[in-house]
């Protein structure tokens, strides 16, 4: 951590920490991912409806589904494709006997200028659905429960049950302690509103959840949204939405992410800076000491430990901050050379977090904040799960008063359940 934070003698500016002879190999490695970028295209999204058509003929309504989400993705919009897409996922979904999608669907399919030749089909769907819906009402979808805490919520920490505490001492570092007994099946941990990067377009990119009537991002063709309301909340796609920011690994999306997390919560350079500045002050193990609002969720993040390898992180940190500088919002709002020293530093700050703390299973990648002060143990007493949005840890032997909680790392890796 040599020059991490490092001002240079006698200035305000932070140190250079990129090294000079690898920016051209980085710049173009910058430009081959943008080369990657997508756009709207219709052509694409007819590809991909004839494709669907393909897997439907085969009745292989998933790959087919797959196929028409993708069509919904690249179709522009107000144009008969999206309207297209959206009455072809209904025939899926009729197939699977999923009624209330359909009719979901059906109407999405209407209000996005619906040919007319293909009104009466769909009627005739519509119909046929609410039919079903009413012979058959054991095809009523059930909505998955979504996990909630054993115990009270800590006042001011509310992901964690009011059982359990964050300690610190010499040899743990920060660590989880219970403060009564607690049984086995017992959820301690509820966390939600973590950074996450989740690579699969069936889910909702803001809230998680796995929604079958999704719709498109009205600017790019990398994302969808389970409704208006995830779409307009979801302020860091904002600032990465129609960039390259799709075709970035996941652990540089990871770090970006974080990175836009930060701006959207201070939304001045000036204000971020001062806050860094502030929180760099205080003791390594300083905590904040409530995580109810996103500032403090976002102080959580930047205490975490930063105990990865610095020179490993460094390297990757050079990448992640020239596709940050590609951002147009990112290199807008950080326009000064004070301003880039600055952002060298924190997103090299963030990449050694993220190497340190980040959970990678399946597709994704996310940093629990409480989650993350779990201490290692080949016998554990924590397990986590990640469900949709959320990623919880239940009890799986019984912890007495004053027993540190563990989890296993290798185990959780392996086995989180990610739906
Ligand atoms: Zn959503
Ligand atoms: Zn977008």
């Amino acid at each position: 951590m040599d020059n991490l934070w490092k001002k240079e003698t006698g200035r305000a500016d932070y140190v250079n920490l990129f090294s000079t002879s690898k920016e051209s190999s980085v710049d173009m490695f910058v430009e081959l991912l943008k080369m990657q970028q997508t756009r709207k295209d219709n052509q694409q999204s007819t590809e991909w409806r004839s494709k669907g058509n393909e897997f439907f003929r085969q009745e292989n309504w998933e790959e087919s589904l797959k196929c028409y989400n993708k069509s919904l993705c690249f179709a522009e919009v107000g144009t008969e494709n999206v309207a297209l897409a959206y009455s072809n996922r209904s025939a899926c979904y009729f197939h699977l006997r999923l009624y209330n999608q359909v009719l979901i669907d059906i109407e999405l399919a209407k209000n996005a200028k619906l040919p007319d030749r293909l009104l009466p089909k769909l009627e005739q769907r519509k119909n046929e659905s609410e039919l079903m819906k009413q012979l058959m009402p054991m095809f009523k979808r059930e909505e998955k429960s979504e996990p909630k805490l054993s115990y009270e919520a800590d006042k001011n920490i509310p992901c964690m049950a009011n059982v359990v505490e964050i300690k610190y001492n010499e040899k743990f570092g920060r660590h989880l302690i219970a403060k009564c007994d607690i049984p086995v099946g017992q959820t301690v941990l509820v966390e939600n509103d973590i950074p996450r990067i989740r690579d699969k377009t069936s889910v909702c990119y803001t809230c998680y959840r796995l929604h079958l009537n999704c719709m498109a991002c009205p600017n790019c063709p990398d994302v969808m949204f389970c409704g208006v309301d995830c779409m307009n909340r979801n302020e860091t796609h904002k600032l990465e939405c129609g960039t390259f920011f799709p075709h970035i690994q996941l652990e540089g999306k990871m770090v970006i992410r974080t990175l836009l997390l930060a701006i959207t919560r201070f939304l001045d350079v000036d204000k971020l800076m001062q806050f860094v500045e502030g929180a760099l002050l205080k003791k390594p193990e300083a905590l904040p000491t409530s995580l109810n609002d996103p500032k403090s969720k976002y102080h959580f993040f930047f205490k975490l430990s930063t105990s990865a390898p610095y020179a490993e992180a460094l390297d990757d940190a050079h990448h992640f901050y020239k596709m940050a500088m590609n951002l147009p919002k990112v290199s807008s709002l950080f326009e000064s050379a004070r301003k880039k020293r600055f952002l060298m530093h924190l997103i090299a700050h963030h990449a050694v977090i993220t190497k340190c703390n980040a959970i990678t299973a399946e597709s994704q990648v996310y940093v629990a904040n409480v989650s993350s002060l779990l201490n290692h143990s080949c016998a554990p007493n924590i397990m986590s799960h990640c469900v949709s949005s959320f990623v919880y840890g239940e009890t799986k032997r019984p912890i007495k008063k004053g027993e540190q909680l563990f989890f296993n790392y290798s185990i959780t890796w392996a086995s989180t359940i990610c739906r």
